[in-house]
């Protein structure tokens, strides 16, 4: 197939001349920063570090990490590198972890950041051709927003649904022959669930793609969606810290997604450490953005865990790929003393033949964690006897114990008793922080 880009010449750049590029911008971004942020210039005090020890890009692990800790002592205007009168947009984080951190932007960074936005969009078939129907949520939330901008630089004709009311979605996107479906993995889960509740099947709506993201999701949840909409479903990655959406997405091959290296240089750590490690190694993402104007974080750690690989790509794009992350770091419990994400629960429930809507619930009885996952179970479970269903819970909480290596109370409720989600999915409850 013919490789489409947005923009062929940055996102196809020869390795070295990327470099070079990189290398520039830092240069120019840190002496930026040092000028205008005085937070991040004490930082950098503190560390002994000048702009003129930053010569290239080699240089960028000489200076200090910046961390959410920082953006909460910095707020609101703390990490402002440009007078407000410059600045044309907020957005903020949506407080998945309850803390929440607005970022500012010039008609510049809008600019860049719509162009990232727009590279995912091609890069997933999209084209001038195209009704391009965006329900990640719009407002304060960065996902609307990234993809509607990126939507129009690509000309798709562009459908602003934002999220919720999930029947008129899918009654524009089969009146309007909507192509394109941007929103969150867990919501476009909901969607698909809908339309087969609606009477449609997968051939009857002409989408054949989907940028989600956002939110972890695992393989086994990408080839649901792919099969209940009948599409590929291409992964995008952002936060608001950097801009939003489009800092990473997929390409054709959907192994991985394509930094957007001319605009963000990634690094991985050891998040004990703060050690940078080799490329192929498993830590957490660091980003230092090249280009941003009034919002310019400078070596950022993420939390979020994953590889970075520069494996030619068949695409033809030369930018590094990351991962899927596997869950934040925010995201992962520990319980009873061990690590355990919701992405592997999630993906023990799409083995056994369920789908992805569940609840993990933890408390603290005593010394001791209690551990429960409410699952919704399937429509001709419904109908079965007790004894089925227990057996039934059983089985599933022998496979958790499998992956996890600790043991669950596996309970099945009734279908669509588990809380549909319109945006980020809230997969964990834990009770145990009440009682910190
Ligand atoms: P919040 O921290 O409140 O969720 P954001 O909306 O800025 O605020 O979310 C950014 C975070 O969302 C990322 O740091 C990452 O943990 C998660 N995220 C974004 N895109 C993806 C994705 N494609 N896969 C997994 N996680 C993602
Ligand atoms: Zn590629």
């Amino acid at each position: 197939m013919e490789q489409r880009y947005y923009q062929k010449d940055m996102e196809t750049m020869p390795v070295e001349e990327l470099k070079k590029l990189q290398s520039e911008k830092l240069v120019r971004q840190v002496q930026h920063v040092y000028d205008n942020v005085p937070y991040y210039r004490d930082l950098m005090d503190k560390k002994g570090v000048t702009p003129a020890d930053i010569h290239g890009i080699e240089d960028v692990h000489k200076l200090p990490f910046l961390t959410k800790a920082d953006l909460r002592d910095a707020y609101p205007y703390g990490l402002l590198a440009k007078p407000l009168k410059d600045c044309v947009r907020i957005h903020s984080t949506s407080g998945t972890t309850g803390r929440r951190v607005v970022a500012f932007y010039t008609q510049h960074d809008v600019d860049l950041w719509e162009d990232c936005c727009a590279r995912a969009i091609v890069a997933a078939g999209g084209s001038e051709e195209d009704v391009c129907q965006v329900a990640y949520g719009y407002g304060l939330f960065t996902g609307g927003s990234g993809l509607h901008g990126g939507s129009h630089k690509v000309g798709c004709l562009t459908l602003p649904m934002s999220s919720g009311n999930t029947e008129r979605q899918i009654q524009f996107m089969t009146d309007l022959g909507a192509t394109i479906l941007c929103c969150t993995p867990s919501y476009a889960a909901y969607i698909g669930e809908t339309l087969h509740e609606m009477g449609y099947k997968a051939e009857d709506i002409p989408l054949k793609a989907g940028i989600f993201g956002a939110e972890p999701w695992t393989q086994e949840m990408r080839r649901n969606i792919e099969e209940s909409l009948g599409i590929k479903a291409y992964d995008i990655y952002g936060l608001t810290e950097t801009s939003g959406p489009g800092v990473a997405f997929e390409c054709c091959e959907q192994s991985g997604m394509h930094i957007n290296e001319d605009h963000f240089y990634a690094e991985i750590i050891d998040p004990d450490t703060g050690e940078v490690l080799p490329e192929g190694s498993k830590g957490e993402l660091v980003f230092t953005a090249l280009d941003k104007e009034a919002f310019p974080l400078l070596r950022y750690r993420t939390r979020d865990i994953c590889v970075l690989t520069r494996k030619p790509c068949s695409c033809g794009r030369t930018h590094i790929k990351m991962s899927k992350p596997m869950g934040r770091s925010d995201d992962m419990m520990i319980i009873r003393g061990v690590n355990v994400f919701p992405s592997q629960i999630e993906t023990v429930l799409l083995q056994e033949g369920y789908q992805p809507n569940y609840q993990i619930v933890l408390d603290r009885v005593g010394n001791s964690d209690t551990f429960d996952v409410n699952v919704e179970m399937n429509a001709d479970q419904f109908s079965d006897t007790v004894s089925g269903v227990t057996s039934q819970e059983k089985k599933l909480a022998a496979a958790m114990k499998t992956m996890l290596g600790i043991n669950p109370a596996v309970h099945l409720v009734p279908p669509k008793s588990i809380t549909r989600s319109e945006g980020k999915a809230v997969r964990i409850i834990d009770k145990r922080k009440l009682h910190d």
